[in-house]
């Protein structure tokens, strides 16, 4: 569906018009303030004109067809109305009126009614429960509030949000930046968030898009043009809601949609190079960075103050926020204090102060950390005041011209940083964007932009190239199974194993016979377990014995399992018991494979063990991985210190660990039209150089209705 019509049309009619204070009232006003240059129809038949704009009585007597109508109607009248705009043949609609999807069925039966009538007839639709669009390139309005004054309003920003009290929030503040288009895009009946994603990462005005979701509708496009967005070198700022189950019980009756699993949106962000923010402070942030004439192109920063103070607390806020402020070298020190005298720390943040000449001092410090490899960015961190109570006037414009200077003779870029998000001084942050620079605040937010922007300039490492394996798959097991749906242990260890996972060695057997001559050729100790398609999880029921020494220990090991198996009702068909190489020691850590309805598949890691589910230590990564993703998913959880040397344990062999990850990955990549779960739990990682041994292994197939 063509766009241009929403959100930059050149002709509106509104719908409920008035003189009255209102929405009616306001988009006439304010397309008035914004200069819009094509036709205002004003439609209601109780009035002759509204503010000076002829009046007509229904939509049938229009001039022309308009490109959009807007609705400033109450519900109950919506239908029969917008088919009046269809018939009238407009090209787009604007509907502000709330009581729809987002209160339950019955709202969302009307909804649909009326979104029916504007798809058939192909108009985008704004809305409904909105508050419309605001296109200050174009000089257009539909957005509901009026507009006061339009200077500054224009800018490289395109916003969309599904909530209307969030674009109030982020255009209520345009010291630092301005927008291209803001849409507040409501319940989304016909219109989308990727539609909007799609027609700004066209549009030449913008330069960063920013969105506040409740609910992605359409993961598969929505991941394609977050792919289309990164080629384009667009970066789209993400801030999700819903990431608790109680806001998420909140957006059902909110908006009418159902959030996804947050985790794994998270790593679809990640994977496809969205920039996710957790608030609006931290979003304004990486906005204003993004208006900085040069971005970072790397995650080093360097912090000059002339506080030793706020060197302090910069350092706590920057190292929990996992921030890399790379420390001064022997001769960057050297050089510094050759200048400057005696200096803190290890110089990032670089207390400045020395011997109070600071005039010499800072221009000083960002030469000396300019020339440092390891910094992308840097930042000089001094507050000052909006309303002029306190400090110095002359230093607000001293502070843009000593930073301005410093850029001048650097490729790197600069910022001014307040020791708080928000708070700055308007004069200082205008001088500083004409100069190509940038205001920030606070440690978390502020550096937190310029790292993630900085990030987002990095490189992505490239998809590893797996070798396609021949030999079974899972496919053709399943096909052999008729309708079930659980793989047992020892056919997923055997699929597995073809792509490269070390699994236990083992033998499946029926007889006390077999099993003894299996634990001989395996050598004892052993383990014995149950082996059935439809018992995923062995121990509930009683059904493993490990550490069994000798052919005593794993007779009556047998005899026991053989009795449990028995009394249970009905009998599994294809129980057979596995007798397995029993893996002394080592550490206990799992991986495993899981569908998301909207994202597909993904890879998890975390430390071993039954309390995965409360410790929820674990790191995910979507399929295919990249380049040394595995390293990294080991490297990221909380426990991944328990890998390591401890009180003369050896560490563990991470470099095979990772590489067991790669070939669980490869195989589930590999089977993913059929494949809906895999746990490998546990998976024993064993001293370096004896790798790892999965010792347990389950996958479960996607059943066919829904593939
Ligand atoms: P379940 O189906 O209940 O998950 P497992 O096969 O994972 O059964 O076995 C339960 C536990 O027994 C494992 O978590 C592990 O601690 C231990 N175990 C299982 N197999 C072995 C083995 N081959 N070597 C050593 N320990 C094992
Ligand atoms: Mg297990």
């Amino acid at each position: 569906m063509q766009l241009d019509p929403l959100v930059k049309p050149r002709s509106v009619a509104i719908v409920g018009a008035t003189d009255r204070a209102g929405p009616g009232r306001s988009v006439v006003e304010s397309l008035g303030a914004i200069g819009f240059a094509g036709a205002i129809y004003p439609v209601n038949p109780k009035y002759q004109t509204v503010l000076n704009h002829v009046c007509y009585p229904s939509l049938t007597d229009l001039p022309e067809a308009p490109d959009v109508v807007v609705f400033s109607i109450r519900k109950p009248l919506l239908p029969e109305q917008v088919r009046l705009a269809v018939k009238r043949g407009a090209r787009a609609a604007v509907i502000y009126d709330a009581g729809f999807a987002e209160l339950g069925e019955d709202g969302a039966r009307q909804q649909a009614e009326i979104a029916g009538l504007c798809r058939e007839a192909g108009m985008p639709v704004c809305g409904p429960n909105c508050m419309g669009i605001l296109n200050p390139t174009a000089r257009v309005t539909t957005y509901k509030q009026t507009l006061m004054d339009t200077n500054g309003l224009a800018g490289n920003v395109g916003f969309i949000s599904q909530s209307g009290s969030v674009c109030i929030a982020i255009l209520s503040d345009l010291r630092r930046y301005g927008i291209s288009l803001s849409v507040s895009a409501g319940n989304e009946a016909v219109t989308r968030t990727v539609d909007y994603i799609e027609y700004l990462i066209d549009d030449p005005a913008t330069k960063v898009i920013a969105t506040f979701t409740e609910t992605v509708r359409e993961p598969d496009r929505y991941v394609a043009a977050l792919d289309r967005a990164a080629a384009v070198g667009k970066p789209v700022v993400v801030l999700k809601v819903g990431r608790t189950e109680r806001t998420r019980r909140a957006i059902t009756s909110h908006t009418g949609g159902l959030a996804g699993e947050s985790r794994v949106f998270s790593e679809i962000l990640r994977a496809h190079r969205a920039i996710e923010v957790t608030d609006l402070d931290e979003m304004t942030e990486v906005l204003a960075v993004c208006q900085g004439e040069r971005w970072p192109r790397g995650r080093g920063i360097s912090v000059i103050t002339g506080s030793g103070g706020l060197a302090e607390m910069i350092l706590d806020n920057a190292t929990a926020a996992g921030l890399d402020l790379p420390p001064l070298s022997g001769t960057e020190r050297a050089e510094a204090e050759r200048v400057i005298g005696r200096i803190t720390g290890d110089g990032n943040p670089f207390d400045a102060w020395g011997n109070g000449d600071y005039a010499v001092n800072l221009p000083h410090a960002m030469s000396v950390v300019d020339g440092s490899e390891r910094i992308g960015a840097v930042v000089y961190c001094a507050d000052t005041s909006n309303e002029g109570h306190v400090g110095h006037p002359g230093r607000v414009l001293e502070n843009v011209k000593m930073l301005a200077d410093a850029a001048k003779a650097s490729q790197k870029p600069y910022y001014l940083m307040s020791s708080r998000p928000g708070v700055m001084n308007a004069q200082q942050a205008k001088g500083l964007r004409e100069s190509g620079l940038v205001q920030i605040g606070g440690t978390r937010q502020g550096l937190g932009a310029i790292d993630r922007i900085g990030r987002y300039m990095m490189p992505q490492r490239p998809l590893r190239t797996s070798a396609n394996r021949s030999g079974a798959q899972l496919a053709d097991l399943l096909a052999a199974m008729t309708g079930r749906r659980t793989v047992n242990e020892y056919e997923s260890k055997r699929l597995l194993s073809a792509f490269g996972v070390p699994v236990t060695r083992e033998h499946r057997v029926t007889t006390l016979e077999e099993a003894t001559r299996a634990a001989h050729e395996l050598g004892y100790p052993v383990v014995l377990k149950a082996l059935s398609d439809d018992i995923p999880h062995k121990t509930e029921l009683g059904l493993v014995a490990v550490g069994l020494a000798n052919d005593g220990d794993l007779a009556s090991a047998f005899q026991r399992l053989q009795e449990r198996l028995d009394r249970i009702e009905p009998r599994p068909s294809d129980a057979a018991l596995l007798v397995q190489e029993f893996v002394a020691g080592g550490i206990e850590v799992f991986a495993g494979v899981s569908r998301d309805p909207d994202f597909g598949l993904t890879l998890a890691f975390g430390m071993g063990g039954i309390a995965i589910e409360i410790t929820r230590d674990f790191s995910l990564r979507t399929l295919p991985l990249r380049e040394r993703d595995a390293e990294a998913m080991i490297a990221e959880t909380r426990g991944a210190a328990m890998l390591g040397a401890i009180r003369g344990r050896p560490a563990a062999d991470v470099a095979i660990l990772a590489a067991c990850l790669n070939a669980l990955a490869d195989f589930a990549h590999h089977n993913a039209d059929v494949l809906e779960e895999i746990d490998l739990n546990p998976i024993k990682a064993l001293p370096e150089g004896r790798g790892c041994v999965v010792v347990d292994a389950l996958i479960v197939a996607r059943s066919p209705a829904r593939g």
